[in-house]
């Protein structure tokens, strides 16, 4: 029989990563909060140099999108095509004035994972990382945790 392989020890600095709450603030009903300098610095205080950062929405009517950030009037075309698909005024279920915003952030999706390279997150030329208010105004929470590989 096969004597197992040892489990390697891990690193004490590799179990380092740390769960981060940031509150973000939010001014409409309907908003995309650029937050990629937020999620930066939160990169960037970690003090991992390659990894991966995951970000997590806690609530049921906000979400996560990476898209562009490059022209403010993208945000008024997606604004109106989630509004397309989920319009505030439909006869839902669930009727608590608020099923429009559940079926958007059900849509967006309330978590990523992006990648860290030498303490930066890896986006494209035109990507930014947007907090996706639905139900707003609120102060939402945001948590970020930055695993070193
Ligand atoms: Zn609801």
């Amino acid at each position: 029989m096969a004597t197992p392989e040892p489990i390697r020890a891990i690193p004490a600095q590799r179990g380092r990563a740390l769960l981060h709450t940031t509150h973000v603030q939010t001014q409409m009903r309907v908003e995309f909060k650029d937050i990629t300098s937020l999620v930066q610095r939160v990169v960037t205080e970690s003090g991992v140099e390659n990894g991966t950062c995951f970000l997590f929405v806690p609530h049921t009517t906000a979400a996560i999108l990476i898209n562009e950030n490059d022209d403010t009037a993208l945000q008024k075309d997606l604004d109106a095509f989630l509004k397309s698909l989920a319009p505030p005024d439909s006869n839902y279920h669930h009727n608590d004035g608020n099923c429009d915003s559940h079926l958007k952030a059900a849509l967006i999706g309330n978590s990523k994972c992006l990648l860290v390279e030498s303490g930066r997150l890896i986006l494209g030329r035109w990507q930014g990382v947007f907090f996706c208010e639905f139900d707003g105004p609120r102060r939402r929470e945001l948590k970020i945790k930055v695993v070193p590989d």
